[in-house]
């Protein structure tokens, strides 16, 4: 048995660029935005996680938001495409931060990034299996914002040979 975690395809489906927009026009609070995103998320995990995620999301999209100088949230809103991307990154940075807190010392196998410019030293990890929460040399899917790694979470790890 395993769970494997695709951030585009799972972003595609909770979070698509229309539902963003349509969202940031509706004028909801940023707190209903961010369970609106994560109402899918039950697949992978129950309703503490969702909430969890939904609440760090808000939190640190808000921290982000705050420490880029040449960003308001006016521009964010008159710049959709900025404010999709940002809004999906902070999404896939929960979930692995979530999976990493639920799943320490399972093993996954490292799943290829769907970003256009992957990161080399992260492609040279494709399909290799390490365990939750150590990584290989230190470093995981989702540790760097953006990065859009996937992992495939082994739930019966603690049998494999490795
Ligand atoms: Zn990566």
């Amino acid at each position: 048995v395993s769970i494997k975690f695709y951030p585009s395809k799972f972003i595609a489906k909770v979070a698509p660029a229309k539902k963003i927009e349509k969202v940031v026009r509706a004028n909801l609070t940023m707190k209903q935005t961010a369970f609106k995103f994560l109402e899918a998320f039950d697949d992978i995990l129950d309703v503490q996680a969702v909430t969890r995620v939904a609440l760090k999301t808000l939190k640190g999209y808000r921290a982000r938001v705050k420490a880029d100088p040449e960003l308001e949230a006016g521009d964010l809103v008159d710049d959709p495409a900025q404010l999709v991307q940002r809004v999906q990154n902070e999404i896939t940075f929960q979930i692995h931060d979530e999976i990493k807190d639920r799943y320490a010392g399972e093993f996954g196998v490292w799943l290829p990034s769907s970003a256009e410019e992957p990161r080399p030293e992260h492609q040279l990890n494709y399909g290799k299996t390490y365990q939750i929460g150590v990584g290989i040399d230190g470093v995981e899917p989702g540790d760097e914002y953006g990065c859009q790694c996937g992992v495939e979470i082994l739930v019966d790890g603690s049998s494999l040979d490795l």
